[in-house]
């Protein structure tokens, strides 16, 4: 009986484990192991909700490697592979707090939340990140930019409220990228707060 108690909970055991490894799967890029889109959905709700409970300011990166489809043109589809892996890695070295999380968006763009980050705060994170890649050295001859990889990026700083939804957050980083990329890219642009694009905010 003792030894059948013993077996069933060991088994019980393999379960829990193998059920979180999938639930960690399931919420990850496979290329660059960052969080995937899914999960970036579920922790932006998650941290805006806890940002509007004790209104403090929540800043959004969104970042988009300059030029890939010429990287990819140039070196190939695989180096453009071990390319986004690189970004990947100095992503995951920047978040450093808790509730701090950098996914994959789609393609060759990335996101990161930062709670609890103001303006220049976050402005400080994607300079910091704009750095690194730079220092990563990753030769880009056919970038009209610089003759290595360079990104762009685009930050929303927002103390979010009844009339904005993390819809409008996305949709204001979206807009200071697109900014970014208009004035020549390798840089960063920021807003503050949300523009009015309509009744979703
Ligand atoms: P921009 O400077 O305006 O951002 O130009 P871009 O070429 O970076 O942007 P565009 O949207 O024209 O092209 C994105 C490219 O990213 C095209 C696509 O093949 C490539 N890409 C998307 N996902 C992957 C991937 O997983 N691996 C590789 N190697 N390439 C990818
Ligand atoms: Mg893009
Ligand atoms: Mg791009």
């Amino acid at each position: 009986m003792v030894r059948f108690q013993t077996v069933n909970q060991e088994l019980e055991k393999k379960v829990r484990i193998r059920t979180a490894k999938l639930k960690l799967l399931a919420s990850l890029d496979g290329l660059t192991h960052l969080s995937n889109r899914r999960q970036f959905d579920q922790h932006l709700e998650h941290e805006w909700n806890r940002a509007k409970r004790h209104q403090y300011p929540l800043s959004l990166i969104l970042c988009d490697v300059d030029y890939f489809k010429d990287f990819n043109d140039a070196y190939g589809h695989q180096a453009g592979d071990e390319c986004l892996k690189a970004v990947a890695g100095v992503l995951k070295n920047t978040i450093r707090r808790s509730g701090e999380l950098a996914a994959r968006y789609g393609g060759e763009e990335f996101a990161i939340i930062l709670p609890n980050v103001d303006s220049e705060g976050g402005g400080q994170v994607a300079q910091q990140i704009r750095e690194e890649i730079h220092r990563l050295r990753i030769p880009h001859e056919a970038s009209p930019v610089k003759p290595y990889l360079t990104m762009s990026m685009g930050i929303a700083t927002v103390v979010p409220d009844d009339c904005c939804s993390t819809d409008g957050v996305i949709k204001t980083a979206d807009q200071a990228l697109y900014c970014a990329k208009e004035q020549g890219r390798d840089r960063v642009k920021k807003v503050t707060g949300i523009p009015s694009f309509g009744p979703q905010g």
